[in-house]
């Protein structure tokens, strides 16, 4: 019955506001450790839902544990466990970044001088040595973030919630972001995220919960998720326009499901989960002595599938 100690599990989990609920009965499994994504639009639910798990709101309906605590129950002990960045730096801007920190580790409970430490370390770690001892307000926005997630890191959190961490920031800051995560990964740490970004779920997470109106739509690895909206599809092109229909014809032995010809019928495409019989097939062209200018492989993006999910796409391809 019992599995791995899950470092989050919310069962039911709910939170409403006047009439409209935010968070809708939502089951969430996370294992310890990599990266879990939460991903959704303005208003799906996904502060909602870190708030709740971070002890900072209360859940209307629903439980909800962090390593096995639950959040209501052991409000303290939770946040012993727990880091929080939210969307907004929460430092002060006319203090330096080792001042903050400082202060930070001060209030959790260090000495001055493991304090000191403590922030010294921090900065080198997320690169913001050079800048230490320069006030906040001259910051960057990707150096304000980064000061922010060490901030969260002072007491070397189990479990660090990153709330938007990289909305806003141009693509170099972001990417070095996604480095400072994998890294904390590497660490140990286990990372919630929520974003609004499907390239960083598909490069960051582990596991994805697509969130659409305060209920989890879907979830897996970005592989599953994507396997779920469509299949490996064979793009052909063909040198003789001609022979499309005998091309078709020798491919649908071995497509899953119908071949389309497309672009001005130079073109066919064959839907294949999986390719194992892609040499084969390219063999009976061959055979049928028809030939190709080009084979290219396409694969459904997390777009798609975000997009399919959460019912913006055409209809009847949502789950
Ligand atoms: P965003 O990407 O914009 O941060 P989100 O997915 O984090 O969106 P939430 O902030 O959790 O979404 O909001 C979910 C819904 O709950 C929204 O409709 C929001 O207006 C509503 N909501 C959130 N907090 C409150 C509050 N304190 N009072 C009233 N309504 C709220």
């Amino acid at each position: 019955m019992t599995g791995p100690l899950l470092a989050i599990d919310t069962r039911g989990l709910t939170k409403t506001y006047g009439r409209a609920a935010a968070v809708d009965c939502v089951d969430l499994q996370v294992p310890a450790g990599g990266v879990y994504a939460l991903l959704g639009t303005n208003g799906a639910g996904k502060t909602t839902t870190v708030r709740m798990l971070s002890t900072l709101v209360r859940p209307d309906a629903g439980t909800a544990r962090v390593f096995g605590l639950d959040v209501v129950a052991h409000a303290g002990r939770v946040r012993s466990l727990i880091g929080v960045t939210g969307q907004y730096a929460s430092v002060d801007e006319d203090l330096t970044a080792t001042e903050n920190l400082t202060i930070f580790a001060r209030l959790v409970g260090a000495s001055r001088r493991q304090s000191r430490g403590r922030a010294d370390e921090l900065l080198a770690e997320f690169g913001l040595g050079a800048a230490a001892d320069r006030a906040v307000r001259h910051f960057s926005g990707g150096m304000r973030r980064r000061l922010d997630l060490a901030a969260s890191m002072i007491t070397r959190p189990r479990l660090l919630f990153l709330d938007e961490p990289t909305t806003g920031l141009d693509p170099r800051t972001r990417q070095q972001m996604w480095q400072t995560v994998r890294r904390m990964v590497a660490d140990g740490s286990t990372v919630l995220l929520t974003t609004q970004y499907l390239e960083e779920a598909d490069q960051l997470a582990d596991r994805v919960a697509v969130m659409d109106h305060g209920r989890i739509v879907a979830d897996g690895t970005a592989d599953e998720l994507k396997a779920r909206i469509g299949d490996n599809c064979v793009r052909l092109d063909l040198r003789d326009p001609d022979l499309a229909p005998a091309a078709a014809a020798v491919c649908a032995v071995f497509a899953q499901e119908d071949v389309l010809l497309e672009g001005a019928e130079r073109r066919v495409m064959v839907p294949m989960p999986d390719l194992e019989s892609l040499p084969e097939m390219l063999l009976a062209l061959r055979a049928a002595q028809i030939e190709l200018v080009a084979v290219n492989v396409e694969r459904p993006t997390l777009d798609e599938v975000f997009f399919a999910l959460t019912g913006d796409a055409e209809p009847g391809v949502a789950a």
